[in-house]
């Protein structure tokens, strides 16, 4: 399992409702967490950014992946593993990252589920993610899996 595996694949993301309970876990409604970052605001910290990708794996939106990868880091594209369910986010840990910051770190756990009936598996990637801010725009650098 990855959360950025490079290959060839496209699919149109699924969309939610503003008043949706945001899929990033934070207990606020879609439209005022990720969707407005998932449709170009400027994500206002690191963590912000690392649940608005969260969300973009949740729903298939490969495009924001890319929009938000730094442009060293980054493959040509992204494979979404259409069988793969997020079942989860908890952050676990931020350094800094914040607004008056130009890097930052976020250690978080995402919960995925695979598969049908007895065939179905499961797991938890945990991952410590690194971000920069260029601008008004934080970027996803890479991460350390474990
Ligand atoms: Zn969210």
């Amino acid at each position: 399992m990855s959360f950025g595996s490079a290959a060839s694949h496209r699919r149109v993301p699924r969309r939610l409702d503003a008043s949706a309970v945001c899929p990033c876990d934070s207990g606020l409604p879609f439209g005022e967490c990720c969707g407005p970052v998932l449709d170009g605001d400027p994500a206002p910290t690191a963590e912000r950014l690392m649940r608005s990708r969260y969300t973009a794996f949740f729903l298939g939106d490969a495009q924001h992946l890319l929009r938000t990868w730094h442009p060293a880091t980054r493959p040509d594209t992204i494979d979404l593993h259409d069988d793969v369910r997020w079942t989860g986010l908890a952050i676990e840990q931020v350094g800094a990252g914040g607004t008056e910051d130009t890097s930052g770190v976020v250690v978080f756990t995402a919960s995925w589920e695979q598969g049908r009936g007895a065939s179905a598996t499961g797991g938890a990637l945990h991952e410590r993610s690194r971000f920069v801010r260029r601008g008004a725009r934080w970027s996803y650098v890479d991460g350390e899996v474990d």
